[in-house]
């Protein structure tokens, strides 16, 4: 019996009488001094910091790479999105979620770089390598225009023979007979590889990056894709992508690109070999190319993170490497990359990856834009990524998610849907 027991009527505890379920009076009492004043204590002491860094996601201010995991692993996924939504709202106020009609046309299939994820390439000589003639190209631009497209993304292999020539002879040919398509266009492991192709020619006189940079956006390059990132960790890379720049590199050419005004965009493909400290770190490092960019430049318009895709890879074959990411993560990432990342404007649901509904969610965590209906993609969808959409289902899921969609270009001005436009006919 308890010591503080005292005899009411019935022999009860004269406190049970007087609180509810028969539990003695000083027994609630000490349960509502605990729920009152312990319970606050911790709940305060575990709140407190979460609190904190709420406070300084919402005043824009830079968290650390600790600070931003610790919000990954401790925060509540509603309280991130809450947090993510108004960073957004602040960033981009019109509210409405911005998309884009353009086509993934791959110049070569040849390459060298033998990335651990990749199942597009095919090695120099192979019975089905290719190098895209310029017939092709006409079909898939004049496709691309009846189906509302204004721009390429037109990337392909690092193939051992094709050099900057080649590319700045392309661009012309192609700005010559389509002079409003744009090009959006290779991405820093292409321009290291050019790079170090034009180096070991002899007598080059073309041996940096900005000089490649530089005769690229001649030719017609409007913008640099942010390809190639993976996780920007060596440690890493030498795992999965061991052919392609090293981290370093990738992020100097961005700012090589910056410096010459070239609009660009990150990515982060996660969910493979890298811990959860890596990836802050990669976003920390995207954030501090960014505050470098000279005042004039646009930077990087667009964070665009995305997912792992491992059918038949290397990595799951052979590491047994597989896409775990559950939306759940994916949102979590979403909503940790608008809060790292406080000076890019445009955070990118990935839908191709993670499919309509975790994309749609994402809208609610920070993210503004869908991204292209991308009219052809080779590279993501060739390791399983199953998910498409047309002009006019890609603006249905947008509303369906309750915002607005708005056509935009690949600086993120809005377009008008073209008057005439044809439906894309989906081959899942
Ligand atoms: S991802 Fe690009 S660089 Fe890597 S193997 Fe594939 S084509 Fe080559």
């Amino acid at each position: 019996m308890c010591k503080r027991f005292v005899a009411g009527s019935n022999g009860k505890c004269k406190f049970a009488e007087e609180e509810n379920n028969g539990v003695p009076g000083h027994i609630n009492s000490l349960k509502l001094w605990w729920r009152r004043t312990l319970v606050p204590k911790y709940l305060h002491a575990a709140s407190m910091n979460l609190n904190d860094l709420y406070s300084k996601a919402l005043a824009f201010e830079f968290l650390s790479v600790e600070e931003g995991m610790h919000l990954y692993e401790h925060a509540p996924l509603t309280e991130l999105m809450y947090v993510a939504n108004e960073l957004r709202k602040v960033q981009v106020p019109h509210g409405k979620v911005t998309w884009q009609i353009d086509r993934n046309v791959n110049t070569t299939n040849v390459c060298i770089a033998n990335c651990k994820f990749c199942n597009f390439f095919r090695v120099p000589g192979h019975a089905e390598a290719y190098i895209t003639d310029i017939e092709t190209y006409k079909k898939k631009i004049e496709e691309t225009i009846r189906w509302g497209g204004d721009q390429l993304l037109l990337q392909g292999g690092h193939h051992p023979e094709l050099g900057l020539e080649f590319y700045t002879t392309l661009f012309k040919q192609l700005k010559a007979l389509y002079p409003t398509i744009k090009l959006h266009t290779l991405g820093p492991p292409e321009v290291a590889h050019i790079t170090k192709l034009e180096k070991s020619l002899p007598g080059s006189k073309t041996g940096t990056h900005h000089e490649v940079l530089k005769a690229l956006k001649e030719a017609g390059m409007d913008s640099l894709p942010g390809a190639g990132a993976e996780i920007l960790i060596d440690r890493v890379r030498r795992l999965i992508s061991k052919g392609k720049c090293g981290a370093q590199e990738w992020l100097d050419i961005m700012h090589e690109a910056h410096k010459l005004n070239i609009t660009t965009s990150a990515t982060m493909m996660f969910g493979h070999a890298e811990t959860l400290r890596e990836r802050f770190e990669h976003l920390e490092k995207i954030r501090e190319v960014q505050s470098r960019k000279p005042e004039h430049a646009k930077g990087f318009l667009a964070f665009i993170p995305w997912t792992f895709q491992d059918v038949d890879t290397l990595l799951a074959k052979i590491r047994g490497v597989h896409n775990l990411t559950t939306a759940e993560e994916y949102v979590r990432m979403i909503a940790l990359s608008r809060i790292m990342l406080p000076n890019v404007k445009n955070i990118q649901a990935s839908w191709l990856t993670v499919g309509k509904q975790t994309a749609q969610l994402c809208l609610h965590a920070g993210a503004n834009d869908f991204g292209s209906i991308m009219l052809e993609e080779n590279v993501v969808s060739a390791a399983g990524a199953p998910h498409r959409f047309t002009y006019k289902s890609i603006q249905e899921a947008i509303k369906e998610a309750g915002f607005e969609p708005q056509l935009r270009n690949q600086q993120y001005e809005w377009r008008a849907l073209p008057e005439v436009i044809e439906e894309q006919v989906v081959d899942y």
